[in-house]
Order: structure tokens, then C-alpha cells, then sequence
């Protein structure tokens, strides 16, 4: 095979459709906490993929699994169990309080199945109910159900119609909730902690009271944990900060590491579909499979959710140890899950400028910046974060 030369690279730039304002970057290699692009240049990695890659770029027992799967089974078909599609089954099942797993590739398609899992539920259990209430500024994906379920004010006029049947309420507000709780109502959906949404955290006296309710009605409670997920939040599910649980989570984004997989867990009492209702060609795919057993069994067998957790807290402690000369108007955070608050409005200025200082970091708003680095960050890139971050602000902030 012949490589392409870096001049061959930026023509077919020209072949992507436009969805995005991408930078100019092409990026080539990862290892751990940085990537390198083709002009060679390093970048410490605190997007870490969008949440995705928890044991950093490119790990061993990643291309480890991959080899040996694939040497094997890359893909029987989907009529047909096989054996990594089971072993990851029966490891989310007891790691979790779920009983039963529906495998998918996205984020996306494991919400979906939620919603269609919720929907199913209201014929079955409530007489028709179909509505589903999410929250005010909460994500569950870009597919058109759960684009119409995401509570991004900017896209309700995009794409109608919508999917009908989704009710958005302001989140940590119970009575905001029970104005449009009604006969019709099947499901809630909501992320314990708001990732796209600039970390927003639920409180824990809204999420018992919402369980309340949820049972009192008859009504399924799910978690979207795509982003919280998998050691993100210092638990290996954000639900057990909360000590709360739900009928049926979700869980994508670092459940792969970097390779697509996304899952749908449920309660026995909601094994409720039939067959033809819900599935998939790539659901329980052998490849993504042994990468995902790979994946949990790694971040559990080096209990790297206390690891996110300790390092998390160093974060916070460092941001507060530089809130007044920068003027941080909100320091949040839950393990590697973490925000703050610009004075003004330069968190685009700010990305753009960490990018040419060879750090990535995110601004999900005008004025927050997200950090959420690989669930293995150590102390070491923690500091040279900072390093990095300080000298940007010090030129980007004027302070
Ligand atoms: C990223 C994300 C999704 C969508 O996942 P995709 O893999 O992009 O489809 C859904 N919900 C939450 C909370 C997310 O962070």
C-alpha cells in the first residue's frame, strides 16, 4: 500500500461532507495521554476522544483483543450468539443492577432502543402510554428520536417534524416535572451528571423523589450513563454515587474505549420486546465485543474509577487554587467530569489557542470549558495541563 503524501491528504479533504467546523489537524497516532497529527506535532489529550478513550490511545489490551478476536471471529451474523457477545453480557449483569443487555454500536442507537424499550412498556403496562419527559438541556444523541428527546433549545426548530412525544422539564425541578406527568407518560430520561450540557449534576433529593413518582405511576426510569459511565465519574456507574437505581441505563462512549459500542441495560421486569422489535447487524458484534470485555475488565481489574476520582479532585483543587486570578465564575465536577466558568465568552478563543499550545480541551458553551481526560491522566500531565492552560489564559483572559 502505497501512503498517502500530506499534500494527497489535504486535497481529499475536499471528499467529507460538511457537518462540522473541523480544525486543519490530521491526526495520525495516539499513546496514552497524546496524539500526534502528520506535520508530527504532540498534543496532550484532555477530550480524551469526547469521553470515549478511558485508557488512553491506542492501549495494548485494546490491540490485544482486536488480534486475537480477529483472528478467530471477526463477524457470524447476528442470528447467532458467540462467545464475547455472552462473557461481556454476563460481566455488565453482575458488575451492575441490571439483569439483561441489548448491545448496539452508538450512543445514539442504545438510546433508541431505550425509547423504544419505553414505548413498549406504555402498550404493554399503561394502556398506550407514549410520552417520554427528558430534561431541559440534556443530550441523548443525534439520531431523529433522540434528537427530538435532547433538550438543546437550539435544535427544536431542526428537521421537522420531530418525533413527537417528547416532553422536556427543567432538571432538579420536581414540580416542573409533575406539570406534565399524565396518563400518557411511559418513560423519563435523563444523565445523572449533564455532560454536553456543561456538568450539570442531579441532586440527590430530586433523584429519590423522582424514583417516587416513577413508581407510584407506574412509569420507567432510565439513566443515560454514555458519558458518566465506566469509571467516569469516580463509580463505575454514576447511579452509585446516588445509591438510586433506574428500570434501564445506557452506556456508551468508554464502555469501548475508542472502538464503537454502546449497550442498553434493563430490568427482568422489562424484558419486554418481541422479536423483530428491536435489533441490529453490528448488535453483539464479535470485534466490538472483545474489545468491550477488554475494556471493563481492564478498568475494573485496575480500579481506575478511584483512580478518576483522586485525580478528579486534584483537577478541582488546582482550578480552585487559580479561580481569582482568572476569575472563574463556576468551578463543577464529578470524578474526570469536569467544568469551569469563563468571566467572559472566549471558550472557542481559548480552544483554539490550547490547540496551537499542543493541548486539547473542550467548550461545550461560549463560556465553559470541559476537561475530560483518559480515566488513567496521572498527577505528572495533570500539572503540565496547567502548565499549558495558564500560559493560554494568561494571553487569551488579559487578565
Ligand atoms: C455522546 C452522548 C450520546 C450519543 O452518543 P453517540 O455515540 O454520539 O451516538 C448520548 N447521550 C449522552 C449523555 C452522550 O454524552
Amino acid at each position: 500500500m502505497i501512503q498517502s503524501s500530506n499534500r494527497q491528504l489535504e486535497e481529499a479533504k475536499d471528499s467529507i461532507l460538511f457537518t462540522a467546523a473541523r480544525s486543519d489537524i490530521v491526526m495520525e497516532r495516539g499513546e496514552g495521554m497524546y496524539l500526534w497529527d502528520t506535520e508530527g506535532k504532540l498534543y496532550l489529550d484532555f477530550i480524551g476522544g469526547w469521553a470515549v478513550t478511558c485508557l488512553g490511545h491506542s492501549p495494548a489490551v485494546i490491540r490485544e483483543a482486536l488480534e486475537r478476536q480477529a483472528s478467530v471471529l471477526v463477524n457470524a451474523s447476528p442470528a447467532f450468539y458467540n462467545k464475547p457477545m455472552l462473557e461481556l453480557a454476563k460481566l455488565l449483569t453482575d458488575l451492575s443492577c441490571f439483569d439483561k443487555v441489548f448491545f448496539a454500536s452508538s450512543g445514539a442507537e442504545a438510546n433508541e432502543s431505550a425509547i423504544k424499550l419505553a414505548r413498549k412498556h406504555g402498550l404493554k403496562n399503561l394502556g398506550g402510554a407514549y410520552e417520554i419527559i427528558t430534561m431541559t438541556n440534556g443530550f441523548h444523541g443525534r439520531s431523529l428520536a433522540t434528537m427530538s428527546a435532547t433538550g438543546k433549545s437550539q435544535w427544536e426548530p431542526l428537521f421537522a417534524p420531530k418525533v413527537p412525544g417528547f416532553r422536556h422539564v427543567s432538571l432538579n425541578d420536581i414540580d416542573s416535572l409533575m406539570s406534565v406527568m399524565n396518563r400518557n407518560t411511559c418513560a423519563v430520561m435523563l444523565e445523572l451528571v449533564q455532560g454536553e450540557g456543561g456538568i450539570r449534576p442531579v441532586d440527590v433529593e430530586y433523584l429519590y423523589k423522582l424514583r417516587k413518582v416513577c413508581d407510584e405511576y407506574g412509569v420507567m426510569l432510565i439513566y443515560d450513563e454514555i458519558q458518566t459511565g465506566l469509571g467516569r465519574t469516580g463509580k463505575l456507574f454514576a447511579y452509585e454515587l446516588y445509591g438510586i437505581e433506574a428500570d434501564v441505563m445506557t452506556l456508551g462512549k468508554g464502555i469501548g474505549g475508542g472502538f464503537p459500542l454502546s449497550a442498553m441495560l434493563t430490568k427482568e421486569a422489562f424484558n419486554l420486546f418481541d422479536p423483530g422489535d428491536q435489533g441490529g447487524t453490528y448488535s453483539g458484534q464479535p470485534l466490538a465485543m472483545a474489545v468491550g470485555l477488554a475494556v471493563v475488565n481492564e478498568v475494573v481489574n485496575r480500579n481506575l474509577p478511584a483512580h478518576a476520582g483522586v485525580q478528579g479532585d486534584y483537577i478541582l483543587e488546582r482550578l480552585h487554587g487559580i479561580k481569582e486570578t482568572y476569575q472563574f465564575t463556576s468551578i463543577r465536577g464529578q470524578g474526570l467530569l469536569i467544568a469551569f466558568d469563563l468571566p467572559d465568552p472566549k471558550g472557542a478563543e481559548l480552544v483554539s489557542e490550547c490547540l496551537k499550545e499542543g493541548l486539547l480541551i473542550n467548550s461545550p458553551s461560549p463560556h465553559t470549558i470541559r476537561l475530560m481526560p483518559a480515566l488513567i491522566v496521572s498527577r505528572d500531565e495533570i500539572d503540565a495541563m496547567f502548565d499549558k492552560l495558564c500560559r493560554v489564559m494568561d494571553r487569551v483572559l488579559a487578565i
